[in-house]
């Protein structure tokens, strides 16, 4: 049985036909429309449409798709009650593209489908536990407990992204302050690399000279000086781990995983971002030393995290019909 999966970005949609065991047999990529949602919903269903004429017959039919969104979804699986980075507020994405599909649909948060990929084919297959963070834009949470997706009682549950890190702190786009997603995100580390330029010496000379001659610093231009090893890229991306890693002492006492997984463009660092990651969960972890600790990777699927995923749960779903 194969299954779609759409992963609907900011800067990008990407959709795949999957199999069941998360391979992608056919694939399709573009930009996100500008606009208004209608547009978007327009892309998501031409997109299905040129997937179900490419899935090859040879693998069954396509049973049903998935469509994840960078929000909070209801537990019908058909409304984003609200997108903290892009203008959707109680969007029924589900009915209105079976307004135009006939085929099953389920809408899934972008964290929850990266996150199952993950426990089912990457990362986390080895564990029962695993509480996966993605870090782009936004920092998005899907919590896998026992085996089973945790997506609470409404189904905006594993929202790790909104948990308050810092009283007082910074304005999110969720409403709230201080949320983890102001302090562990690609935009948050965009900013901190700033802040190191603007505090100039050593450490801030390449990214203050990259800032100059362009105007501004983009996340790939911090990204390009991290792999050469910059001092004050990598001190940004210490900052950015170590607030990650506060959190992660705090979501270990309330999930107890057995793994943490980091997705997203930002965790392709690796190492760099792990280190500080584990060095701040230990020293701010509760009753450190007197219990078994989880460890910190990285995903696996990266870029195929949330196409695999969507479509996963949405064969599960329709198999559980
Ligand atoms: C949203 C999440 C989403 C994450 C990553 C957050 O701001 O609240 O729903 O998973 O960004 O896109
Ligand atoms: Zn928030």
């Amino acid at each position: 049985m194969q299954a779609i999966g759409i992963d609907i970005g900011g800067t990008k949609i990407a959709g795949g036909v999957v199999t069941e065991l998360g391979e992608i047999v056919a694939e399709r990529r573009v930009p996100t429309p500008a606009g208004d949602s209608e547009s978007i919903v327009d892309a998501v269903v031409a997109m299905i449409q040129e997937l179900q004429g490419a899935a090859p017959s040879a693998g069954g039919e396509v049973v049903a798709a998935g469509v994840a969104a960078p929000g909070f979804i209801d537990a019908a699986q058909s409304t984003v009650y609200y997108t903290p980075n892009i203008p959707w507020r109680n969007e029924p994405l589900r009915a209105r593209l079976n307004e135009k599909l006939g085929l099953h649909i389920t809408i899934d948060n972008d964290a929850n489908a990266a996150g199952w990929a993950e426990f089912r084919f990457g990362a986390g297959r080895l564990v029962s536990d695993m509480t996966m963070l993605t870090i782009g834009t936004g920092v998005g949470g899907a919590i896998v407990a026992k085996d089973q997706l945790l997506r609470g009682g409404f189904g905006t549950g594993g929202e790790l992204g909104h948990v308050r890190l810092v009283r007082d702190g910074l304005l999110c786009g969720c409403g709230a302050h201080g949320c983890i997603e102001q302090y562990g995100s690609g935009r948050a580390l965009l900013r901190m690399a700033g802040e190191v330029a603007d505090r100039g010496g050593a450490n801030g000379k390449a990214l203050a000279d990259v800032r100059a001659a362009k105007g501004q610093l983009t996340g790939p231009d911090v990204a390009e000086l991290m792999a050469k090893g910059d001092p004050g890229a990598l001190e940004a991306l210490t900052e950015l781990g170590t607030w990650l890693g506060e959190a992660c002492a705090s979501l270990s006492v309330v999930l107890d995983p057995q793994r943490f997984v980091f997705g997203g463009g930002v965790a392709q660092a690796g190492e760099l971002l792990l280190a500080p990651i584990r060095e701040a969960y230990l020293s701010h972890l509760p009753a450190r030393g007197f219990h078994p600790e989880p460890d910190f990777v990285i995903a696996e699927l990266v870029n195929e995290a949330g196409v695999v995923g969507a479509a996963d749960l949405a064969r599960l779903h329709v198999q559980t019909l």
